[in-house]
């Protein structure tokens, strides 16, 4: 079943003959794998009439999905998203909540969490949808098995019971909860974005108050042995040795991370520091200030950019991505830096064709979120019995 479901994602509808030669699978096993995934709600059948042809239309099987969700919910420092997906990955549902996470516990948020939650449950139930899976995004360092946080600096977190948490509070099944690190997700919500699918090498960058990478290097998401590969808010990029979250002096994301800009392109009591306002209109704020000639937030993104190219010359050169997404708020704020961050690097480049392209985010703050629902919705195309089989269909009848 998942084979055949992959194969509709990949190659879209297509007739259960040529399902079975695509796939290699006897003409009669895809016949009744075909039955199950329509019982499922993940399968539907259309006719359609080729032109001239005489007799019975063709019945093609496509990709349906509109019954069940994969969820996707993301912590952040200065907001909680959540993203319902269909398996086609449309987005049924999609909410973002400022909040001041680093200033309430983790039992608070997670209160918080099971609100977002319990509202898409209203909508989604009103339109008949089920939630097969949910995947959180946590900015820190994760242990997978256990869905616990197990370092979390910018929130303060450290062995959370992310997992175990949620599904306390929500009728969600523990087992069907996934916690990974944000920057690991809002990466895999990229990734699945591109249009171009020969791009197989990306590098993510988050912008929010800590830095963090996604990286897919040919196609997969790169975790490390221990979960902490893509780290990079903490390497060493900061001759001024400033204090860290994290415990260290000299991090990356004390000169790259929000507050930092922010502490150089406001002053204390500016409506940008205003953490009850979401953070996109804050930047799209300060951007209409450097428009109108504003110096200092001019000369913060002046600095934000030349901050940029110092990391990102070390991580290009280490990892050779064929492109780099600018995520959070560097993304809302790609107008002044994709331009100079772009150009610096590209003066580097040494090798003709060996250059990465600098991209923004076209996701934006529920990017992370977005990687949750559709990490989500990868467990069903692994395993399609997540969806309930519901329906007898006409072609068990038949
Ligand atoms: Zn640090």
């Amino acid at each position: 079943m998942s084979l055949v479901l992959h194969h509709l994602r990949a190659q879209g509808g297509r007739s259960r003959a040529q399902l079975a030669v695509e796939t290699g699978l006897a003409k009669a096993t895809v016949s009744s794998l075909v039955v199950e995934l329509i019982e499922r709600g993940l399968a539907q059948e259309s006719e359609i009439s080729r032109q001239g042809a005489v007799g019975r239309p063709g019945v093609t099987v496509e990709l349906d999905g509109t019954r069940i969700c994969g969820l996707g919910l993301a912590v952040h420092v200065e907001y909680l998203a959540l993203v319902a997906l269909d398996l086609q990955s449309n987005v049924l549902h999609e909410e973002v909540l400022p909040l001041e996470v680093d200033q309430l516990t983790p039992d608070q948020v997670l209160d918080e969490l099971a609100g977002l939650v319990a509202g898409a449950h209203r909508v989604l139930d009103a339109r008949g949808v089920t939630i097969v899976a949910t995947g959180v995004a946590v900015p820190g360092v994760i242990d997978l098995d256990e869905g616990l946080a197990r370092f979390a600096p910018n929130i303060g977190w450290r062995g959370i019971g992310v997992r175990d948490g949620l599904a306390d509070r929500t009728d969600l099944d523990p087992a069907s909860i996934h916690v990974e690190n944000d920057a690991k997700m809002a990466a895999i919500a990229e990734f699945a974005h591109l249009s171009d699918h020969a791009l197989r090498d990306v590098l993510y960058l988050t912008g929010d108050i800590g830095t963090g990478a996604g990286i897919i290097a040919d196609g997969e998401l790169v975790r490390g042995w221990s979960g902490f590969a893509g780290d990079v808010g903490h390497l060493p990029f900061d001759p001024a040795r400033t204090p860290c979250s994290c415990g260290r002096v000299g991090c990356w994301e004390t000169q790259v991370g929000l507050l930092a800009f922010l502490r150089r392109a406001t002053v204390e009591g500016d409506p940008a520091r205003n953490r009850a306002v979401r953070l996109d209109d804050r930047i799209r704020e300060l951007l209409r200030r450097a428009d109108d000639g504003d110096l200092r937030v001019r000369a913060a993104l002046a600095r934000l950019a030349d901050d940029l190219v110092a990391g990102l010359s070390i991580l290009t050169d280490t990892l050779n991505p064929r492109a780099v997404i600018l995520g959070g708020y560097f993304g809302f704020a790609g107008k002044y830096l994709l331009e100079p961050v772009g150009a610096a690097l590209a003066q580097r480049w040494t090798t003709p064709g060996s250059e990465a392209c600098l991209v923004g985010s076209r996701l934006g703050l529920v990017a992370a979120a977005q990687g949750g629902a559709q990490h989500a919705l990868d467990q069903v195309y692994l395993d399609p019995t997540l969806a309930v089989r519901e329906r007898v269909t006409d072609a068990v009848q038949r």
